[in-house]
């Protein structure tokens, strides 16, 4: 039985989900892989085959850089005004679909629904945001110090972009890159995840009828995204690698764009400290916890991945999260009441399951959660793990899911130490009514986003990255997302 007759439609939550798998997204219009295989979707709440996807052969990334290199000149050459309309009209159009796409992602992704609502929110954001500063970009103009000539910078697109993105937020880890580029005057070839195809290619249908010229966004997915990128980044007219994803995955591909010196921005793992201070307002404290650990159920970058608690409010912090983990409604993201949903993969739980085995194993006390249900789906239990070595394995890793590690801590300046041992800085949360430790801590605490007495960061407007091995340059804010689409051009001139 082929991947298409084991699909069940009763599966599909009344979605028409051939719709989302029509073909590669090639210079406007559908294609089928040139390879004639596909790659199976499948429901992580089920782990059934929901629909399946073209997988593309090296010819297919061929015709979509070819697409993109064609479509450039005319995207450059299009008014910032013109270009800022059609991003406006992706936001409009993504509000107008924002419950279909949010119960796609649940549906792909296993996210809770309300999750998804937000990541829609979110994700549509980018183009309103971008819109927005497609008609901002400026250069500079000024005289040489030396008296003798003029300085012109201008600000160009930088070419055609290839853009990664991993399964975790797959509609606005696409619209972050994807918005701005074309704001910046740049065409694109974006490769999404395969656990989470459909919604990129629900998006690419809406930019088309946004009015984004065909060969200006381009879609496909490849079970062999290591040869498919290593060809399309040794194409001259490819100048930018932007990639969302893990960092042993983000190292291998700066070392092949090495190869024809391509920019890259790098979008990579984290592994946040969660401070809390003593003095924290509790209740703002565990608020926060729970936004910070269990949006996505902890399939997040920026997820709370290590929990540093102060003695003197230790046991009240962990007796209040345990009460709310163990309350959360666990099920399909695709009903409406669950808070937390199944992982991705079955390999996802496993993982976990072992940084769980190995934490107790070193002598941490399993407050909730902490064994994997028996089911077809690939759920895992929220959990919170009291007095974890700082040996554990978790304490080093992404856990990426709904599991909360608790570490005992006495000291302002060992919190601050024991945050900054990792090697990742993307993100870390502190707690305290103390504005001025906040922002002492805030300052030396090596994270590219700091998140003081809240459990959220992101927002378009603020600039999102991280530092050490979380990556390099930044996506959103004002300029910085758009800039890691433009080069500087210099002119010297006398008059
Ligand atoms: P991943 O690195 O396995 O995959 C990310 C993307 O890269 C996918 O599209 C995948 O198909 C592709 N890929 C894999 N191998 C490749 C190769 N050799 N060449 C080219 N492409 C390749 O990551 P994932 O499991 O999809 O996502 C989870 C990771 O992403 C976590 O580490 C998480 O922290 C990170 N992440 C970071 C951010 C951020 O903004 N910093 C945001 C979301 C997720």
């Amino acid at each position: 039985m082929n991947v298409r007759q084991q699909i069940d439609p009763s599966t599909t939550h009344g979605l028409d989900l051939s719709e989302f798998s029509r073909g590669l997204y090639i210079n406007g219009a559908w294609h089928a892989s040139r390879s004639g295989r596909v790659i199976a979707v499948t429901d992580p709440s089920t782990g059934k085959i929901i629909a399946s996807v073209p997988d593309a052969a090296l010819e297919d990334a061929a015709a979509a850089v070819a697409a993109a290199s064609a479509a450039a000149e005319g995207w450059r050459e299009t008014a910032p005004r013109k270009r800022s309309e059609i991003l406006r009209r992706c936001f409009d159009l993504m509000v107008e679909r924002s419950e279909m796409l949010a119960k796609l992602i649940s549906l792909e992704n296993g996210k809770a629904l309300r999750d998804a609502r937000g990541e829609v929110a979110y994700a549509a954001e980018f183009f309103r945001w971008n819109a927005e500063e497609a008609v901002r970009i400026s250069g500079e103009f000024g005289r040489a110090p030396a008296g003798t000539n003029r300085i012109i910078v201008d600000y160009e697109p930088i070419g055609v972009c290839v853009l990664i993105t991993p399964w975790n937020f797959p509609a606005a880890m696409a619209t972050r890159k994807i918005a701005p580029a074309l704001a910046a005057g740049c065409t694109v070839i974006l490769k999404p995840a395969s656990e989470t195809p459909l919604t990129a290619y629900a998006l690419a249908a809406l930019y088309e009828e946004a009015g984004v010229p065909p060969g200006v966004v381009n879609v496909l997915t490849t079970s062999t995204p290591g040869p498919l990128t290593a060809w399309m980044l040794a194409d001259p007219t490819v100048r930018k690698l932007s990639f969302t994803g893990s960092t042993g995955v983000g190292r291998a591909l700066l070392a092949e764009a090495a190869k024809n010196v391509i920019s890259c921005s790098m979008e990579l793992g984290g592994n946040a400290p969660f401070v809390v201070f003593d003095d924290a307002d509790l209740q703002a404290a565990l608020d926060g916890a729970m936004v910070a650990k269990m949006r996505n159920a902890g399939e997040a970058c920026t997820a709370a991945n290590r929990l540093y608690v102060q003695s003197g409010i230790y046991d009240a912090f962990a007796e209040g999260l345990r009460e709310r983990m163990a309350n959360l409604k666990v099920g399909a993201g695709t009903d409406d009441a669950t808070e937390c949903g199944p992982m991705i993969t079955r390999k996802a739980v496993q993982k976990i399951d072992r940084l769980v085995e190995d934490a107790t194993s070193r002598g941490a006390r399993v407050l909730c959660g902490g064994t994997v249900g028996k089911g077809e789906g690939f759920f895992y239990p929220p959990t919170v793990l009291a007095d974890v070595s700082p040996e554990a394995e978790m304490a080093h890793e992404e856990i990426f899911g709904p599991v909360a590690p608790l570490y005992r801590f006495e000291t302002e300046s060992e919190a601050i130490a024991r945050a900054n041992d990792t090697e990742y800085g993307l993100a870390a949360y502190i707690f305290t009514r103390d504005v001025a430790r906040g922002l002492r801590v805030a300052s030396r605490i090596e994270a590219g986003m700091i998140a003081l007495n809240r459990g959220l960061v992101s927002d378009p407007a603020a600039p999102f990255g991280g530092v050490k091995q979380s990556g390099l340059g930044r996506e959103g804010g004002q300029h910085h997302g758009i800039a890691e689409f433009m080069e500087a051009k210099y002119i010297a001139t006398s008059f």
